[in-house]
């Protein structure tokens, strides 16, 4: 058994990561935070108050409005996950949808909103013991972290990944649907210039292309179990 840490999992969009940092919390007794999904609430937020669409971005709207959102987790005992909350309320499947993943890199881009959301990562992170998955984890939010990795795999294994997944669930939607949205995410992710998605020179680097899910946990395990015992 290891100490409490903090352990940060970034890569790009669909490669497992929550899955795999949902399983290294639950095998360390760690908490999981899913910090992609505090954007996609903000998202759905903005797109309930016609502040974003398909067709239009008002910023500056959204910017006057950040008092009135209040983004944190609420422990679901039926599933034993922390769950995002948009003003006290769970929206999980809404902000899944595809129309909240074709905008949420549009709203991550607005640095006001990142701010308040840092905030609330590090007071998730104050008594350690959580693994938390997104883009600027281990570079922006908890530079200092004592395990950070780094997922990667080709832009059509993931999107066959996660075409296959929404199948799966009966999602209708296509495979071009899924590839286009996860490169232009990528795209925008990369290319934003406050905490953009870049692997920290510190970050453990993960190809996923030909290792399963269990595999990809092994090698996380591994690597923390060892340093652990060799510090
Ligand atoms: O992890 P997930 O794919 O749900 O994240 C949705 C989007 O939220 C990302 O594509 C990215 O634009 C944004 N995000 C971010 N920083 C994070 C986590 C997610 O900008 N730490």
């Amino acid at each position: 058994m290891v100490g409490q840490f903090i352990v940060t999992i970034d890569g790009t969009s669909s490669t497992g990561k929550s899955t795999i940092a949902k399983r290294i919390a639950k095998k360390l007794g760690y908490i999981y935070i899913d910090s992609g999904a505090m954007y996609r609430a903000l998202t759905y937020y903005a797109i309930q108050k016609k502040y974003i669409s398909k067709f239009h971005f008002d910023k500056k709207k959204l910017i006057k409005d950040i008092p009135n959102i209040y983004i944190d987790f609420q422990h679901n005992k039926v599933n034993n996950n922390f769950e995002v909350h948009l003003n006290g309320i769970s929206y999980e499947n809404k902000i899944r949808s595809l129309e909240v993943s074709n905008l949420v890199s549009q709203i991550a881009t607005v640095v006001e909103l990142r701010k308040q959301m840092v905030m609330v990562q590090h007071f998730l992170g104050k008594n350690k013991g959580i693994v938390m998955d997104g883009r600027d984890i281990g570079t922006v939010v908890f530079p200092n972290a004592e395990y950070k990795f780094f997922l990667e795999a080709s832009s059509e294994l993931r999107a066959k990944r996660r075409y296959d997944e929404l199948v799966k669930k009966n999602k209708e939607i296509s495979f071009n649907e899924v590839f286009e949205n996860i490169v232009s995410r990528d795209k925008l992710d990369i290319n934003r210039s406050n905490s953009p998605l870049i692997k920290a020179s510190d970050a453990i680097l993960i190809d996923t292309e030909n290792l399963n899910l269990d595999q990809v946990e092994s090698k996380i395990l591994e690597y923390i179990n060892f340093s652990n015992l060799n510090s």
